[in-house]
Order: C-alpha cells, then sequence, then structure tokens
C-alpha cells in the first residue's frame, strides 16, 4: 500500500460498465434495475443492485452492445425478457449536452 497521495481523487472509485475505465465514484452515474427497468438513481441511494457509468450516451451504448446492464445488474434474462433501457437514454438524452 502506497502513503495517502493528495493529488490522488479521494472517495471510492468504481468502473464504468461501458468503456470500462475506473473512475470516483461521484463521477459516474448508479443506475439500478428494477422490475425489468433500467433507471437513473444519481443520488446513489436506491436499494438493490447498482451498477455504474460514465453519464454520456457514448457509454451507454457501450453497454448497451456489450450486455454490460443484464450482467451488471444479475437481470435475469429469461424471466422478464430484455431490460428496458429507454428511461434510462432518455435521462441521458436530456441530461447530457
Ligand atoms: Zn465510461
Amino acid at each position: 500500500m502506497t502513503p495517502h497521495d493528495p493529488r490522488r481523487p479521494t472517495g471510492p472509485v468504481r468502473t464504468c460498465i461501458g468503456c470500462r475505465e475506473k473512475a470516483a465514484k461521484r463521477e459516474l452515474l448508479r443506475v439500478v434495475a428494477g422490475d425489468g427497468t433500467v433507471v437513473p438513481d444519481p443520488g446513489g441511494s436506491a436499494p438493490g443492485r447498482g451498477a455504474h457509468l460514465h453519464p454520456s450516451l457514448a457509454c451507454f451504448e457501450l453497454a448497451e452492445r456489450r450486455r454490460a446492464f443484464t450482467r451488471a445488474l444479475r437481470y435475469d434474462a429469461g424471466a422478464g425478457g430484455a431490460l428496458d433501457l429507454s428511461g434510462l437514454e432518455q435521462y441521458l438524452t436530456t441530461q447530457v449536452r
């Protein structure tokens, strides 16, 4: 272990499920899957299993293409069909410029 380096960002680090890069948790958007629908959880307080990604459509599309949501959220696609990502996509479309 190295001593604390003040130049490094502090706090928890998560991996973006889109581009797979590590980033400070506060720079990533937490999403949760409830009832087959992926919803953004900007406050990071929603219960259940969450996944993190950069709040950008680029990372969203990467994650979608790689089916990273299904995997990261441990969603059983056999039970309820495909995850509904439209709400999250809408959120990113309106939030990110
Ligand atoms: Zn990313």
